[in-house]
């Protein structure tokens, strides 16, 4: 396979690959086709996508047992039904048609958060590591309680034996805790958990409108305090974008001096939240233009896949993109260019930062017919695939 006169980081090179490797990385217009060799000419080769956040053990329930309100209550309420249904032939199948629409649409590394009131779910994700390899998938499991640890008894110990079970990070929901109280104790809990099994963090974190949800700031206490910079994601964060201008300030500086990787989802919470506004009714997206300008870090997740909160969804993370852009109106041309890249960028760092395009490495990435990434978000067209 040869891509000639590509954009590549924008310069134009041509490209090989070989066995499953990128073989050569030249000049554009250097290296001649060998016999029989394809060729595709032009468009842009870009990484794979990575999915930061989405929940493989719910995706493609929606129908089942559809959220008729469309909203987070109800969604909660089915998800509490179906859970207590769910079969490990049930989530497998569901995991693994997911992570084909996601990897034909270009995203070849998925972390999956998955709830740890089912630890049949959760045996069930971690034991799919294999199968998703042999697709070219790689595939993260987050320890995710999503009715909280301290709420009520027995949680506290299925979280604990989700984690020893395999799984990659330990997840935490502390804006759902009873008291505020409780959710700063389950957010040390969680760096307490991690730190003995040595595994990654990865909260649900102030995914409410209430500016009182204040748990981002002690994610980001802990992380300093003790050394995790680099290995905590917070998700959602949608409180910041409702705290006062002050406060928000203090926090986002906080956020980039520890490290804490921001995730914003905005497919599901433009939907989930202002759900208790009249009007003006606010977006419920995190600050991603400030968080940016602060030199945070951001991804952008999906998060939900025809589940119980979001009835709608492709896996094709060029849509939760498009809708970010929207959103967050960042639609100056230097910013739709940064959501494009963030994809096959940033996205990647909960997987230990973005796979190079160079001679010698995993020949997995994308090619675009269509050059221009603004182009490409316009349309959502898939790209080809090499995995
Ligand atoms: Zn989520």
């Amino acid at each position: 396979m040869l891509f000639r006169d590509t954009n590549l980081n924008d310069r134009q090179v041509d490209l090989r690959l070989e066995n499953g490797r990128i073989a050569a990385v030249a000049d554009s217009k250097t290296l001649a086709p060998l016999p029989g060799e394809e060729v595709l000419l032009n468009g842009r080769i870009t990484a794979p996508f990575a999915e930061p956040h989405v929940h493989l053990d719910a995706a493609l329930l929606g129908a089942r047992m559809p959220n008729r309100s469309g909203t987070l209550r109800e969604g909660i309420a089915n998800w509490a039904v179906l859970r207590e249904e769910l079969t490990v032939e049930d989530v497998r199948e569901r995991a693994i048609e997911t992570a084909e629409m996601y990897a034909q649409t270009g995203t070849l590394r998925i972390r999956t958060h998955v709830d740890t009131g089912s630890l049949l779910a959760v045996e069930t994700l971690v034991g799919l590591k294999a199968e998703f390899a042999s697709r070219g998938i790689d595939l993260q499991v987050v320890a995710f309680p999503q009715e909280g640890i301290l709420r009520a008894p027995g949680r506290l110990e299925q979280w604990e034996e989700a984690v020893r079970m395999g799984c990659d990070a330990v997840g935490g929901i502390p804006h759902f805790e009873r008291t505020t109280e409780e959710g700063w104790d389950s957010v040390r809990r969680v760096f307490d958990l991690a730190e003995r099994t040595d595994t990654l963090i990865d909260f649900h974190c102030d995914e409410t409108d209430d500016p009182h949800s204040r748990n981002l700031e002690v994610v980001c206490a802990e992380t300093l305090d003790r050394g995790w910079q680099g290995r905590v994601v917070a998700g959602h964060c949608t409180a910041l974008h409702s705290y006062n201008a002050p406060h928000a300030a203090k926090v986002i500086e906080l956020v980039a001096e520890a490290g804490v990787q921001v995730i914003a989802n905005p497919l599901d919470n433009v939907v989930l939240q202002g759900r208790y506004d009249t009007y003006p009714r606010r977006r419920g997206i995190t600050r991603v233009d400030q968080l940016w300008e602060a030199g945070a870090l951001v991804g952008i997740g999906h998060d939900s896949v025809q589940d119980p909160w979001y009835r709608l969804g492709t896996a094709n993370m060029l849509d939760p993109a498009y809708m970010l852009i929207h959103v967050s109106q960042l639609t100056s041309e230097h910013e739709m260019r940064r959501v494009f890249d963030t994809l096959s960028g940033d996205n990647h760092l909960p997987f230990g930062g973005p796979p190079r395009l160079e001679a010698g490495e995993r020949g997995q990435l994308l090619w675009w017919a269509e050059d221009d990434p603004i182009e490409v978000i316009r349309t959502r067209t898939p790209p080809r695939v090499f995995r």
